[in-house]
């Protein structure tokens, strides 16, 4: 079996994070390394290496997963905006190999992202 990535095994409670939302299909939980005042990652608990893993019949998960960012910025008090990123592979950027959406705000955020 495959080694478990960094997320799956704090939704398995294996190391601790500061979970902010949980439900049946995600867990979300602030970013170690947080790059805006607000940093959250909403990770599905099916462990997709990214979004390019996700297939039509995701599209339920992919529909719910943003609603969760939505209402998680919503809590977190982000009325002025706030930015949605999903890095995806070795161009994107992506560096743990578990989809998850960052939820960043609390400060203007710039464009283009580098
Ligand atoms: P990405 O580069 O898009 O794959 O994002 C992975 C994110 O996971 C980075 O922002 C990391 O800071 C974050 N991260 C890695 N390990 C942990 C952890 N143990 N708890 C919370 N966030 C983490």
């Amino acid at each position: 079996m495959l080694s478990k990535t960094v997320f799956e095994r704090i939704i398995d409670r294996e190391i601790t994070a500061e979970i902010v939302h949980e439900d049946e299909w995600c867990v979300a939980f602030r970013d170690i390394h947080p790059q805006a005042p607000v940093h959250v990652l909403v990770v599905p608990r099916r462990p997709f290496a990214s979004l390019d893993a996700l297939t039509e019949y995701d599209e339920g998960l992919a529909g719910h997963l943003l609603l969760v960012a939505q209402r998680i910025a919503r809590e977190e008090g982000l009325s002025e905006g706030y930015r949605i990123v999903v890095n995806t592979g070795q161009h994107g950027g992506q560096t743990v190999d578990h989809l998850h959406i960052h939820v960043l705000g609390g400060r203007p955020m710039r464009w283009p992202p580098g």
